[in-house]
C-alpha cells in the first residue's frame, strides 16, 4: 500500500493529511497526486466519496508551500470551478484544512449571496478562487477579476456543470486563461459534452478512471414500500418517527414537494427544513448545519 510520503509532498502537507487521520491515498490520489505534481493536465473520472477533492487540492498547497508568489491584485493563481455553491464551500473548507500549515489565500464566489465581500476577497489577489461559474462571470465583465494570470485550473464535477448549463460559461470562462497553465477535469461520468471539453481544454492528460469506494448496497439496507398517495404522508411519518430513525434524508421529486413534505412533518412535531433552488442561500446553510 502507498503512503503519502511516497509522494512526494511537502512537509506542511504531510503533516496536515496526518492530522485528518488519512493513513494511506485512496486510488485516485495515488493516481492524480503524482500526475499533478509532474505538471500534467489530468482527466480524472470519480465520483464523491473517492477522495477526488484532496486529489487536486493536496498538489495545489504543495505548489503553493515550494513557491509562493503573491498574486496581483484581482488575479488568482489556481480556479477551482465547481457547480453548485455546496460543492464549491466544501472544497473551500478541504483547501482551509489541508492547507492549515501553509500561507494561502483561498476565496469563495457564487451566486446566491451579495457581490460585495466577494469583490473586496479578490481585491488583493487570491491564491486559490473556488467558484461557481455564473457569479465568476458576473465579476469578470464588472473587473472584479481577471484570469490573466491564472496558471491552475480544476473543473470539479464537470458532468453536473454541464446538466445545469455551464457549458458556455466555463468555454467563455477558459478562453480568458493563459493557454500556458496546467488543467484537471473531474467527473462522474464522461458523456461526449464533457470529452470534447476535456479534448479541448486539456493537452495531453493522464486518464485515471476509479470506482467507488463504497458501493452503495454494501452499508446501506435498501427497502421499498409500496404505497397508495392518501398514506403516504402517515407512513412517513412513522417511519421517521420510529426509535431507529436519528436522522433522515427525504428526496421529493419538486421543490414545492419539499416544502410540503417540510411542512406536514413539522406539524407531526419532528424537527425538518426543507433544502432546495429556491432557497436563499442563508436558509440552505442553516438547514445544512442544523441537520449536521
Ligand atoms: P471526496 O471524494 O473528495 O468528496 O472525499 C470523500 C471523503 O473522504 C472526505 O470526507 C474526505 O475527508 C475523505 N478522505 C479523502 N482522502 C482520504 C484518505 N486518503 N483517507 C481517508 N479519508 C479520506
Amino acid at each position: 500500500m502507498k503512503h503519502f510520503k511516497d509522494l512526494g509532498l511537502a512537509e506542511t502537507v504531510l503533516k496536515a493529511v496526518e492530522a485528518e487521520g488519512y493513513t494511506s491515498p485512496t486510488p485516485i490520489q495515488a493516481q492524480v497526486i503524482p500526475a499533478m505534481l509532474d505538471g500534467r493536465d489530468v482527466l480524472g473520472t470519480a465520483q464523491t466519496g473517492t477522495g477526488k477533492t484532496a486529489s487536486f487540492v493536496l498538489p495545489l498547497l504543495n505548489r503553493l508551500a515550494d513557491d509562493h508568489q503573491r498574486p496581483a491584485a484581482k488575479t488568482c493563481g489556481t480556479l477551482i470551478l465547481a457547480p453548485t455553491r455546496e460543492l464549491a464551500a466544501q472544497i473551500a473548507d478541504s483547501v482551509r484544512a489541508y492547507g492549515k500549515y501553509g500561507r494561502q489565500s483561498v476565496a469563495v464566489v457564487v451566486g446566491g449571496v451579495k457581490p460585495g465581500p466577494q469583490i473586496k476577497a479578490m481585491a488583493r489577489g487570491v491564491d486559490i478562487l473556488v467558484a461557481t461559474p455564473g457569479r465568476l462571470m458576473d465579476h469578470m465583465q464588472g473587473g472584479a477579476i481577471r484570469l490573466d494570470q491564472t496558471t491552475t485550473v480544476i473543473l470539479d464535477e464537470a458532468d453536473q456543470m454541464l446538466d445545469l448549463g455551464f457549458m458556455p460559461a466555463i468555454r467563455k470562462i477558459m478562453s480568458k486563461v493563459p493557454a500556458k497553465r496546467q488543467t484537471a477535469l473531474l467527473s462522474a461520468t464522461m458523456p461526449k459534452p464533457i470529452r470534447a471539453l476535456a479534448n479541448d481544454f486539456l493537452s495531453n492528460p493522464v486518464e485515471v478512471a476509479v470506482e467507488t469506494v463504497a458501493k452503495p448496497i454494501e452499508l446501506i439496507d435498501q427497502s421499498v414500500i409500496l404505497v397508495d398517495r392518501s398514506s403516504k404522508r402517515r407512513i412517513l411519518t412513522e417511519t421517521l418517527s420510529s426509535n431507529d430513525v436519528e436522522r433522515a434524508i427525504v428526496f421529493t421529486r419538486t421543490k414545492r414537494g419539499a416544502d410540503k413534505v417540510q411542512r406536514f412533518l413539522a406539524d407531526a412535531g419532528l424537527s425538518a427544513a426543507a433544502i432546495h433552488g429556491n432557497k436563499s442561500q442563508s436558509q440552505r446553510e442553516r438547514a445544512i448545519k442544523a441537520f449536521k
